[in-house]
């Protein structure tokens, strides 16, 4: 078995980290140290250069928030109500933000109900959900599946 083909160092001298190959002896930082490989670290190691740019990317943007280095470079699994407010957040009309939301939720869920806009509008911050739940339904862009549950037009 051969050993992984590349793997990750991080500058002593500017804190960033950098994909290396495995075999190589020295490596320069693009803040222009010379590094000797033999006198770092190398983490994550692996076979795939794909894998290798992730845990570059992944370990800067550790490094920067000043946390610690992943230990798995799987990313936490993202909440979609989070992914439904972000995507809404922009929308300046309070009604198109909503109607964003009711579709995203509606994609999401096939139907959805007032926990559902109400876990979407505590990320978002704006609107309350029943305020939400009004107002599509007043405009017709929602309309009751079942009691309860609700669907996007
Ligand atoms: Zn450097």
């Amino acid at each position: 078995m051969m050993g992984a083909r590349y793997g990750v160092i991080v500058c002593p001298k500017c804190g960033m980290a950098k994909g290396v190959e495995a075999g190589k002896k020295t490596t320069t930082c693009q803040c222009g140290r010379d590094i000797d490989l033999k006198r770092v670290k190398l983490m994550f190691l692996t076979d795939s250069p794909l894998e290798l740019a992730d845990s570059v990317a992944n370990a800067n943007a550790s490094l920067r928030g000043g946390g610690q280095l992943p230990a798995d470079k799987k990313a936490k699994k993202r909440d979609p109500y989070a992914g439904i407010a972000e995507r809404a957040r922009p929308v300046k009309d309070p009604l198109e933000r909503m109607k964003v939301v009711s579709a995203e939720l509606s994609r999401l869920k096939r139907e959805f109900t007032i926990e559902d806009l109400r876990r979407v509008a505590a990320v978002l911050g704006k609107d309350s959900p029943e305020d939400m739940l009004a107002r599509l339904l007043e405009h017709n862009l929602v309309y009751e599946v079942s009691e309860g549950a609700y669907r996007a037009v």
